[in-house]
């Protein structure tokens, strides 16, 4: 029998009581598993298997199977712990779906997992709006693991160089764009037709984000608004590379996201 620590992506359900359960273990990667009788036993599973659910996870090999046989698991962290609020549950879905989709099986990811472990932890301490100054927001999480998921997925070059003429982003900061057919951010001379354009403020916030801890930014204050064109611009780098849109990106762009 195996054991790691895990969070639960996803689950579906198969034959009578059980089901197919998408775990990322922090040792093996991302792994799907079966849960027998998952839906009748409380006792192994209990509130676990709530997608987003931080355990440690008991499972096995099955001989010539591809799907692991997972035998417990036990909450060390569970998302329903805060309340349940619309934008932290749509956070939490984009969360499972883009390490859903982005990392292939059986790859053990641990930066990817510090990096979900630490963001969740954040998004869990959340308070409803209205926003105030030392209260973190779903939004600061939200933008610094889309980042971030971008940067170690290898997709985000150079953010302090122009990608066509390699000229310093300082000098342009007023007019620096991103484009939804490339990699990479514009100097003003290099925007094309369809360019969006990223701010200064959210430049400068990613520069910060790429060489802090989360928790650095806890303490700031995060509208929605914070950090919009850079969750937009990582978005569309993840999507293109993913070859599909994401179902909770769209449920985040509707709660203003
Ligand atoms: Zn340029």
């Amino acid at each position: 029998m195996l054991t790691s620590e895990a969070v639960v992506l996803r689950t579906w359900p198969v034959h009578e009581a059980d089901l197919i359960v998408s775990i990322f273990t922090r040792e093996y990667g991302r792994m799907r598993g079966v849960a027998k009788a998952a839906l009748k036993s409380r006792k192994r599973f209990g509130g676990a298997l709530e997608p987003m659910t931080l355990a440690r996870a008991w499972f096995a090999e099955r001989p010539r199977q591809e799907l692991v046989r997972l035998d417990q698991l036990e909450i060390v962290r569970s998302p329903l712990s805060a309340p349940v609020d619309q934008t932290r549950l749509a956070v939490l879905s984009f969360f499972a779906e883009v390490i859903d989709e982005a990392l292939p099986e059986r790859d053990p990811q641990e930066t990817v997992f510090r990096l979900l472990v630490s963001v969740l932890e954040h998004t869990n301490a959340i308070q409803p709006e209205p926003v105030r100054p030392g209260v973190a927001q779903p939004w600061m999480p939200l933008t610094y693991f889309s980042l971030w998921m971008t940067r170690l997925m290898g997709l985000l070059p150079d953010i302090t160089r122009c990608i066509v003429c390699g000229d310093a982003l300082a000098l342009h900061a007023a007019e620096i764009s991103y484009s939804s057919y490339s990699d990479g951010l514009f100097c003003g001379l290099h925007r094309n037709g369809n360019a969006s354009a990223l701010s200064a403020d959210s430049w400068q916030l990613a520069q910060r984000m790429l060489r802090a801890p989360a928790t650095t930014f806890v303490g700031e204050l995060w509208t929605r608004r914070r950090g919009q064109d850079l969750r937009r611009f990582t978005l569309q780098t993840l999507e293109r590379h993913l070859e599909r849109k994401l179902r909770s990106a769209e449920v985040l762009a509707r709660l203003g996201g």
